[in-house]
């Protein structure tokens, strides 16, 4: 088992309480863990990330781009290792978690060419002599708190345009899955962050939660994770001028229409379905069938998961690991179980695998549900793993009305031929993210990126948008006559 250390005020240290990191392929034994850290670590690391701020904001862009492409280079350089440790704590494939830690890189390269353009405005004014401009700058120092499904990128969407535009950072990973950000504070400290820009509290989220959040010194919080920790920060900030941004959950709908290509719309599905075991935020997880193609779209969808292998994430040969954790895997099955006692029918899955190798593991098999009908809460409620409800409708209309059947609004697409109807849909569906022909999943670091409805919040993250949420506007006349 490996010790870590985690980092604040540019020091790697540990306080001798631990928190054990499993592999859900095997929950046997602990393979790593991290320290436990406690109220006053986290009052220590606001102290650290004051001193950070105060040096980084003065910081030139051009360094901070600099140490930026830096870290993303030893990403890239280290990329063999941190996928294995990604892979170990979370599950995923290591070509999922290979592909993780590269667009983590690309979010530092994306954000170090950003940090270097300036953001602001030149504007008339009114008197004579006087010229204006607005100027985005910092605001201090920034909370992010993330989960575990995606645990290197979602660090590092945030901390990107944090750091670009200036700001400092307290980063609180989730509990299971916590050797990927420390892998990305690492590269960020070797490519010469000064002291206290980012700290990373390792912590039980409940335990620390106090700490994080009575503290007077963020500025911002930015949040990814379920709608009942999110919704709880949010109260807890109600009262006061912190700036929060929420990724929260999703119910994201894929439609395919009579006229679609089916084998193209039947292997979207699946692969936004069933990547990552279907936990992935943007993750198609309801199935909007047009009637006259519904049984051959089915029978489509039904071999795509049957060539699924499920395995630990770390055999070459598997294309599905298991879930993160056994809690996971057990509540996906009792989410499964009830949808089976409200009227689905179980199509493929909906249990764990028979093989006795994988009977440590937090497994559950591609799961297709039939007979999905909107009072089931299968049909409203967010699984999170390797599960598809299916829905048939009549018309375009019914379809974009079930897709907007939903408290959530992160992602949606269609599969059609139509250039009228698609477009329609990216009218129509209340989602923050619409594609066509694609996957519901997928978005590149400039894409604008979050859900409308209860999925999100005000703000985006990614591309130039996020700039908004890690920034704030200053007006500056000047005049230059006599
Ligand atoms: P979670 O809400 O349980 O935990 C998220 C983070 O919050 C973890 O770091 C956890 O330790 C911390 N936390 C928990 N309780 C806390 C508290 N009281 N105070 C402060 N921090 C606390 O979420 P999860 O189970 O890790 O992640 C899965 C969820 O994340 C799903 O709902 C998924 O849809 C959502 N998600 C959304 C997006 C998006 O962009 N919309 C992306 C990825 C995941």
């Amino acid at each position: 088992m490996r010790t870590l250390e985690t980092l604040s005020g540019g020091e790697w240290f540990a306080t001798g309480e631990w928190i054990d990191v499993h592999d859900p392929a095997d929950l046997r034994t602990p393979v790593a863990r991290v320290p436990a850290l406690g109220a006053a670590d986290v009052t220590r690391a606001y102290d650290h990330a004051e001193q950070g701020f105060a040096r980084w904001k003065r910081t030139s862009p051009f360094e901070r781009a600099r140490i930026m492409t830096d870290a993303a280079r030893l990403l890239r350089e280290r990329v063999t290792r941190i996928a294995e440790d990604l892979s170990t704590e979370m599950g995923k494939t290591l070509a999922e978690a290979t592909g993780e830690a590269l667009k983590a890189a690309d979010f530092l390269e994306y954000y170090a060419g950003v940090a270097r353009q300036g953001y602001g405005t030149l504007v008339h004014d009114i008197r004579p002599d006087t010229r204006t401009h607005h100027q985005r700058e910092p605001l201090g120092i920034v909370l992010a708190i993330t989960p575990w499904n995606d645990p290197l990128i979602t660090p590092a969407r945030k901390l990107a345009p944090c750091l670009a535009a200036g700001n400092a950072a307290v980063l609180k990973p989730a509990t299971d899955t916590p050797q990927a950000a420390l892998h990305l504070a690492r590269a960020l400290h070797d490519a010469g962050l000064p002291a206290g820009v980012l700290n990373v509290v390792t912590g039980r989220g409940s335990e620390i939660s106090g700490a994080l959040l009575r503290d007077p010194r963020p500025a911002a919080v930015t949040f990814t994770g379920s709608n009942e920790v999110g919704e709880g920060l949010r109260a807890a900030l109600a009262h006061t001028n912190v700036r929060f941004q929420g990724e929260l959950g999703g119910k994201n709908a894929t439609v395919v229409l009579a006229d679609a290509d089916l084998p193209a719309a039947a292997r979207a599905v699946a692969a936004a379905g069933f990547a990552q075991a279907g936990q992935r935020c943007t993750a198609t997880s309801r199935v909007i069938v047009e009637r006259p193609v519904y049984e051959e779209f089915t029978a489509l969808l039904l071999a795509e998961a049957a060539a699924l292998r499920v395995g630990p994430g770390r055999d070459p040969g598997t294309t599905m690991g298991p879930l993160a954790s056994a809690r996971q895997r057990d509540s996906v099955l009792s989410d499964v179980e009830r949808a089976v006692k409200q009227g689905a029918a179980v199509l493929t899955g909906g249990d764990r695998p028979a093989d006795e190798t994988l009977g440590h593991g937090c497994y559950v098999n591609p799961t297709v549900l039939g007979e999905v009908t909107p009072d089931q809460d299968i049909w409203r409620e967010e699984v999170f793993g390797p599960v598809l409800a299916l829905r048939v409708v009549d018309s375009f209309e019914e379809a974009v009305d079930a897709v907007n059947d939903s408290v959530f609004g992160l992602a949606a697409a269609v599969f059609t031929r139509d250039l009228g109807a698609a477009h329609r849909f990216a009218d129509e569906a209340e989602c923050g993210q619409i594609a066509v022909n694609t996957t519901t999943s997928g978005w590149d670091v400039h894409h604008p990126f979050g859900g409308f409805r209860d999925s999100g919040s005000p703000f985006k993250e990614q591309g130039e948008e996020a700039l908004r949420f890690y920034t704030r506007v200053k007006t500056v006349a000047i005049h230059f006559g006599a």
